[in-house]
């Protein structure tokens, strides 16, 4: 069995690793692995904390994923040999005033209907958790089973255990899917050559729609959404753990690393293709994060940088076998594509080994947008 995987950020890099570990032949399609929306993410592991009204399907998903979190990453930094920065401390979220706290109130009502775990905490008990949180902060909601990843060193973990269990990555674009009597065969790619397989996984982010030569219904009805990053350093982490605010309504987070990073987003633009980073963007960014955080404008700044989630109409992903015999989807993972990693990786390697989805990705077959 030979798979040919369009895409390596972090789904297609999981798919790879996961494949080539149940003994599946993998080559890995990308210009630039792992540059793209898996680099600038924050890595944020919040199932709970991000629970949404309407998207019970996805939170289930999402905490089916974080708990595969630690035998993944445990598994991958031996293969690898490299840290992710993987860790499970918690996630604190803050309400500034006390239109704020409604809203927090609101989302503890719909967390506890759930039955998730989380505990509200008045403005006082979240500055003992955090020190450096503004005197102003009203309350929060602590949820003590979501946490945080570096995708940085996660994709870099992932693209060394692809090489190192015998993965092939060839470093261009794939331009068109190649079909043999209505089923794909594999990619011919931007530079001319072929590249043949038994199947072909799409995993090019908000890219997944452009490969020529799909049919109209096995294409992924994916677009690109917008989301500029600050991160600053300092010598040593601000926070103890991941900080979420609600600032006079406007959401930011504050994810730190345990060498001083401090990594702040995020803006959300539907803006087509476009990254630029943009004075806007980065000041509200910066504004909110100080109002929550006085102590950042003392750190250093490290960098800004815009990148593009691949959203789907009901902001879950599209996950499991086209409209064209052969062609896998595994895209649309919208702002949860790291969180999703895990369960990605594990759900699509399952497909590509016995043809059948696992009952977990059901829910996100692709043929759920064709009616
Ligand atoms: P990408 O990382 O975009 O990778 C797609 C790859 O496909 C790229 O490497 C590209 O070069 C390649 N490609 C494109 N076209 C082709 C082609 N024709 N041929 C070959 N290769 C091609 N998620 C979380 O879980 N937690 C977070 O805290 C979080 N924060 C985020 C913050 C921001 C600002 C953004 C933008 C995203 C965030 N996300 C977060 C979402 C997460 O980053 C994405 O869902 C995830 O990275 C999607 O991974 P991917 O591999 O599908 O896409």
């Amino acid at each position: 069995m030979h798979v040919v995987i369009v895409g390596g950020g972090v789904i297609g890099l999981g798919i790879a690793w996961r494949s080539l570990s149940r003994g599946i032949e993998v080559t890995v399609v990308d210009p630039e692995p792992a540059s793209k929306a898996s680099r600038v993410a924050a890595g944020m592991l919040t199932p709970v904390t991000e629970a949404n009204y309407g998207e019970d399907a996805l939170l289930r998903l999402g905490i089916e994923s974080r708990d595969r979190y630690p035998s993944f990453v445990a598994e991958l930094e031996e293969v690898s040999g490299r840290d992710t920065a993987y860790r499970r401390d918690g996630v604190l979220q803050v309400a500034l005033d006390s239109d704020d706290l409604a809203v927090l109130d609101e989302l503890r009502r719909f967390q506890e209907s759930l039955g998730l775990a989380a505990e509200a905490l008045t403005g006082r008990e979240c500055r003992r958790r955090e020190p450096m949180l503004a005197p102003s902060a009203r309350g929060g909601l602590f949820a003590p089973d979501d946490g945080s990843v570096d995708p940085r060193r996660l994709s870099a973990a992932l693209l060394a255990a692809v090489d190192r269990l015998g993965g092939t990555l060839v470093r261009d674009r794939a331009a068109e899917v190649l079909t043999d009597r209505d089923r794909a065969v594999g990619v011919r790619l931007a530079g001319g050559d072929t590249v043949h397989a038994d199947q072909v996984v799409l995993a090019a982010g908000p890219w997944s729609h452009e490969l020529k030569g799909l049919p109209p219904d096995a294409v992924p009805p994916v677009r690109p959404v917008k989301g500029q990053v600050v991160r600053l350093r300092g010598p040593f982490p601000l926070l103890g753990s991941t900080v979420r605010g609600l600032v006079r309504g406007s959401s930011v987070y504050l994810v730190p690393r345990a060498d001083g990073e401090l990594v702040i987003g995020a803006t959300q633009e539907e803006m087509g293709y476009d990254t630029t980073v943009t004075a806007g963007g980065v000041w509200e960014l910066l504004r909110d994060a100080h109002e929550l955080v006085p102590g950042v404008t003392e750190l250093a700044f490290a960098e800004v940088t815009a990148g593009l989630r691949p959203g789907s109409p009901d902001n879950a992903p599209v996950l499991g076998p086209s409209a064209l015999p052969g062609l896998l989807l595994a895209t649309g993972h919208y702002r949860n594509g790291i969180l999703l990693t895990p369960v990605t990786a594990d759900a699509m390697a399952d497909v590509i080994a016995t043809g059948e989805p696992p009952e977990v990705i059901r829910p996100f077959a692709p043929g759920r947008f064709r009616d």
